[in-house]
């Protein structure tokens, strides 16, 4: 029996050295202990994995390494042995890593969305309270991972809160940043993170201001805020008033609205497709936007609706508010609508990619374009969107924009104003992105472009009154 011990719960490359070696001299998984630590080390005559054999080495490929890195962080004690058995397939039978209908893969896959998950949730709920010291204040947070996630997700906060002076205590360890250092420590208990502070008010506001009953659905709220994240999360306190709010409200339009009976009416059908497809663009790793943002940012409104408008990027605001369009882009947007006669609401609206990406400068966060590979790869995301909605009229903002509804890039001024026919009968429209209209200094321009965005948007309203 070979007993392999790791330094820590999430340690990958202790891992990978030990897998690598047990592979190339073909060692069965059966024969394997994984264990964390060296305590039992040499009982039962059990031996360390074998040496290097570089004869026999071989590559996996990069998805594998991937997929494992992220695998590792799960709590499932049996994470290392799976690994190790796919590790074994890639070796021995191409194509090991396509074989969707492998239980091993698919068990594999599972744990890494749980961990992505995880990590998404601690991104969100982590909220730091403010502690006196001596050298100034320091802002410390109590959070409960269900995985071993907090080393792997520490280069986000490092990023995210770069000028601040924060500690994140967990059960199994603790960070510390003083504006240079990240530092490790052992784990805490909830008794050692301050209770509350005096910025829990202002959250509160900003919370309350930024809550859309529109979108409350209870049972999602809870599958993504976990009442156990509730304690820590000073804005918990206004969530029953909240959803009892828009509960009321709900009830009122389901009175109003008839519905079909069936509760796997095709409509119905529908929303829950988009929130798994929601659900799942939480957890995204398919270009490198999603390490320095806060969150996701997925399209809203009507899963039906006949209209879709694209837009860049979220912005510094929709990053922690966790909506599209709902910073300074999206109020002029909401107003240009409301003199074109378009009614928000029963319009789809989107992004082309979902996570914001920018650049720190200072305390500020300086909105940055995305470039074409991050555009192709939050592609994926805007085509199943799209598959889903099945709008009639798809209005691009901005270049990115169209470059993600058209497939390629194209020139904003040589584009704009008309109708484009895409391959599966969807119109296409591109206009300019309500940001644009901000950056312009000249005042008169800046008058002359908004009304010539408004009546854009009129007619694009008029096209799908006709086509309704
Ligand atoms: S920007 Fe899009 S593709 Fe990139 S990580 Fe975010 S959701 Fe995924």
């Amino acid at each position: 029996m070979y007993r392999v011990a790791l330094t820590a719960p999430d340690d990958f490359d202790g891992w990978r050295g030990a897998a690598r070696r047990l592979a190339a001299h073909d060692i069965d998984p059966a024969d394997i202990v994984w264990q964390i630590g060296s305590d039992a080390s040499d009982l039962f005559g059990d031996r360390p994995p074998p040496p290097e054999r570089p004869e026999a080495a071989f590559t996996v490929p990069r998805a594998f390494v991937d997929l494992a890195q992220t695998a590792t962080l799960h709590r499932a004690p049996e994470r290392f042995a799976l690994l190790y058995e796919q590790l074994r397939r890639i070796r021995s039978q191409r194509g090991a890593m396509d074989d969707s209908a492998s239980p091993l893969l698919r068990r594999i896959d599972m744990l890494a969305k749980a961990v992505r998950r995880d990590m998404h949730k601690m991104r969100a709920f982590v909220r730091f309270r403010e502690m006196p010291e001596s050298e100034g204040s320091r802002y410390v947070a109590w959070f409960e991972p269900d995985h071993h996630i907090v080393r792997a997700n520490a280069g986000f906060f490092v990023r995210r809160f770069t000028t601040m002076r924060w500690s994140i205590l967990t059960p199994e360890l603790s960070l510390h940043w003083d504006g240079d250092t990240l530092n490790e420590g052992p784990g805490a208990s909830r008794g050692d993170a301050p209770q509350d502070d005096p910025v829990e008010a202002i959250w509160k506001g900003y919370y309350a201001a930024i809550f859309n009953p529109a979108r409350l659905k209870t049972g999602a709220m809870l599958s993504e805020m976990p009442r156990k994240y509730w304690r820590n999360l000073p804005e918990a306190a206004l969530i029953p008033q909240l959803v009892a709010g828009a509960q009321a409200r709900e009830a009122a339009m389901i009175a109003a609205t008839p519905r079909s009976p069936a509760d796997d009416s095709p409509e119905r059908n529908s929303v829950r497709a988009w929130q798994r497809l929601r659900d799942e663009a939480m957890g995204c790793t398919r270009c490198p936007l999603h390490r320095d943002a806060t969150q996701t940012i997925f399209g809203e409104g009507p899963v039906d609706a006949p209209l879709v408008f694209v837009g860049e990027q979220p912005g510094d605001q929709e990053d922690l508010a966790g909506r599209p369009f709902v910073g300074p882009a999206g109020q002029l947007f909401d107003q240009a609508l409301d003199a074109a006669g378009v009614d928000r609401a029963r319009a789809y609206v989107t992004n082309a990619v979902k996570h914001f990406k920018h650049e720190r400068r200072g305390k500020r966060r300086i909105h940055q374009t995305p470039d074409a590979g991050e555009v192709q790869a939050c592609r994926w995301w805007l085509t199943q969107e799209l598959s889903l909605v099945r709008p009639r009229l798809i209005v691009a903002l901005g270049a990115t924009a169209a470059r993600a509804v058209l497939g390629k890039a194209v020139t904003i001024s040589r584009t704009r104003g008309r109708p484009i026919a895409l391959e599966d009968g969807t119109e296409a429209w591109v206009t300019v992105h309500p940001s644009y209209l901000l950056r312009l200094p000249d005042e008169a321009k800046r008058a002359e472009e908004r009304a010539r965005f408004v009546e854009e948007l009129r007619t694009i309203g008029d096209r799908m009154k006709a086509a309704t």
